[in-house]
């Protein structure tokens, strides 16, 4: 609208200086000449205000007052040029421009107004000259025809410019919009490739290759070294390779430090800056590498500052509010995936120190029970040997019951040391490797039994048990669990309570049970018993019985390496006691303990006893 009026104020300029050439060359001559040349003269300085009046006030109100202006205009022209009998046709212009300005409405209306206005003028300024009154009814149906066909020629030519201004308007919001849409999916999709990877590397390339094709010719991730206070360059990339190779190179070398250049200003502050004029001594090799513009963006995650991302264009990629905004939205992505590698890889430090240790404490505890187990059978052997002499020179006597006493405290002795051993086997090999063979579980059953009974005469056992109960298990294994269970119901009955050991079938398997009445397991413990060196405290938080809290945890892993279950529960036949069971398949598959510590390289502690 402002600048349609400025338009026809030009348009209006121009007819005014045509019409002042005419009236002082062509038609000199002409009857109130003075007076038009004046007309002529008002409305070329009206057009030469109007363009300062639309800087004030509204164009529509400026439109209304020039078609005013015009109209008078036009009207005392006709006025006074009586004798110029087609200066009526002034009013199709004002008409027109009506029409123009303010459509099919308006243009008729100035019609009939300028259709009145000329008739007064004719009947009033009436010189006796009847050709204008006889032509009166045609003129003013032609200046009302005029309005109509100007009306509707605005109508269309308006119509159709508004269309187009219209489509033209939603093509760019359309487009605007496509492009914001790519943008973001340009931008989660980024998210998502930096968070791909839990690797420190990977993830710092992938920060700078996303971010290349949407910000500078070249762009450079800068890693915070924090005992230095120095930013390191970690990865680069972008479309001028040669700006990428040879800024890399000039970073790796400078190694802005905080505070230092744009870069190091970048990560003092914590903010993004820019700069298209080289600082001095050009600390960030602007000139030395030929940029046009550099800018830098702090990598932040949780507050705390991770690195910086900075990119630089020279020659046809100028910095524009775009790359500035990219950058960010590229750097608040980067920031928590370059957070999560570096968590990852110090867990991942972490957990290599710890298994480190780990093997050290085991490769220990197997070669200290390896070592004690020699000494162990040779005092056993021994002993053996002078029990059997002593017997042979003199009968029973006090020494070879103190005999007897010394290798049944290194009989116990072994089992600990034995314990030992396979608990160091199970943590190296993340379980216990079991051999299956055919047997009858009934007569192991009763055999272990009888076994554990010779060396506890005051203790009463009962067995139940079917005659034969073949399976297919571990033999060795399995009486190291029935007796580890039968052991220690005689240990934890210490009033000499009964013990049941009882065996049955379960559809594919078969279950044990050994009950005892003694001093019970307390409900919160239970869960516990199996765990690794497990004791539960008496009253007084002192240990009455003994051991080292692994022969349940070593039971579990030897049932569950044949598919089996243990578990414990209270003794319900019973006041007080406990009753331990475990299930396996009567046909057991020996399953392959995982391999946790790799084999072929020797552990760290063993390097070092050779060292020794
Ligand atoms: P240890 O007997 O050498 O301490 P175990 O692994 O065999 O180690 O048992 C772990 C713990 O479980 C024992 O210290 C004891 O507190 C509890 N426990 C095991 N069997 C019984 C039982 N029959 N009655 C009560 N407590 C038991």
């Amino acid at each position: 609208m402002r600048a349609q009026e400025r338009q026809l104020a030009a348009v209006r300029l121009g007819m005014a200086v045509v019409g002042a050439l005419l009236l002082a060359f062509v038609v000199p001559e002409l009857p109130g000449r003075t007076a038009l040349l004046v007309v002529v003269a008002l409305i070329a300085a009206w057009s030469l205000l109007v363009p300062w009046l639309l800087g004030r006030f509204p164009s529509r109100e400026v439109g209304i007052v020039s078609t005013v202006v015009d109209m008078a205009a036009v009207t005392v022209a006709v006025y006074v040029a009586a004798d110029a009998v087609d200066m009526y046709l002034f009013y199709g212009l004002v008409i027109l421009a009506t029409a123009l300005r303010f459509g099919l409405g308006a243009s008729l209306w100035s019609s009939l107004v300028m259709s009145g206005m000329y008739a007064a003028v004719v009947i009033v300024g009436g010189t006796g000259d009847d050709a204008r009154l006889d032509l009166l009814p045609v003129r003013v149906g032609y200046l009302v025809g005029f309005g109509v066909v100007a009306g509707l020629f605005s109508r269309i030519v308006i119509g159709r410019a508004t269309d187009n201004a219209r489509l033209r308007q939603q093509v760019a919001e359309e487009e605007h919009e496509r492009e914001q849409i790519r943008e973001r999916e340009q931008l989660s999709r980024l998210g998502r490739d930096f968070g791909a990877s839990l690797d420190r590397r990977a993830t710092l390339h992938a920060v700078a290759r996303g971010a290349a094709p949407l910000l500078g010719g070249a762009t450079v991730v800068f890693v915070v070294d924090d005992a230095e206070r120095r930013l390191v360059p970690e990865a680069a990339a972008g479309p001028d390779v040669e700006l990428v190779n040879a800024w890399q190179k000039h970073a790796n070398a400078r190694q802005p430090r905080f505070a230092e250049g744009l870069i190091g200003s970048v990560a003092a502050t914590a903010a993004a800056r820019h700069a298209t004029e080289v600082a001095t001594g050009d600390p960030d090799g602007m000139r030395e590498l030929g940029m046009d513009w550099l800018l830098a963006v702090p990598i932040l995650a949780g507050g705390r500052l991770l690195g910086v991302l900075a990119t630089a264009g020279r020659g046809d990629r100028p910095l524009n509010e775009r790359i500035g905004h990219l950058a960010e939205a590229v750097a608040e992505r980067a920031g928590p995936a370059l957070q999560n590698a570096q968590l990852w890889s110090d867990l991942q430090d972490r957990m290599a120190r710890e298994r480190a240790a780990q093997r050290i404490k085991d490769d220990f505890l197997s070669i200290v029970s390896h070592e004690l187990r020699t000494p162990l059978t040779s005092i056993q052997g021994y002993s053996q040997l002078l029990e059997g002499r002593l017997r042979g020179l003199s009968g029973e006597t006090k020494e070879m019951a103190h005999l007897r006493v010394i290798r049944s405290q290194v009989g116990r002795m072994r089992r600990l040391v034995d314990d030992l051993l396979d608990v160091s086997r199970i943590d190296r090999r993340g379980g216990v490797s079991i051999e299956p063979i055919d047997f009858d579980l009934a007569e192991e059953l009763r055999e272990t039994v009888s076994r554990v009974a010779r060396e506890h005469t005051d203790r009463r056992i009962e067995v139940a048990a079917a005659g034969s109960m073949p399976v297919h298990a571990d033999r060795d294994r399995i009486d190291q669990v029935l007796t580890n269970l039968i052991e220690n119901a005689i240990k934890y009955s210490p009033d000499g309570g009964p013990i049941t050991v009882s065996a049955e079938r379960r559809g594919g398997e078969v279950e044990v049970r050994v009950a005892d009445t003694g001093i019970g397991i307390p409900a919160e413990h239970r869960e516990n018993v199996f765990e690794r060196f497990y004791q539960a405290d008496d009253d007084a938080g002192r240990r009455r019985f003994g051991g080292l809290g692994l022969g349940l945890y070593i039971s579990r892993a030897i049932v569950d390496a044949h598919g089996g279950r243990i578990w414990v529960a209270a003794n319900s036949d019973a006041p007080t006691g406990s009753v331990f069971g475990f299930r396996i398949p009567r046909v057991a598959m020996p399953l392959a303990p995982a391999e946790i510590a790799p084999t072929g390289e020797p552990p760290p502690f063993v390097l070092r006893r050779h060292d020794g």
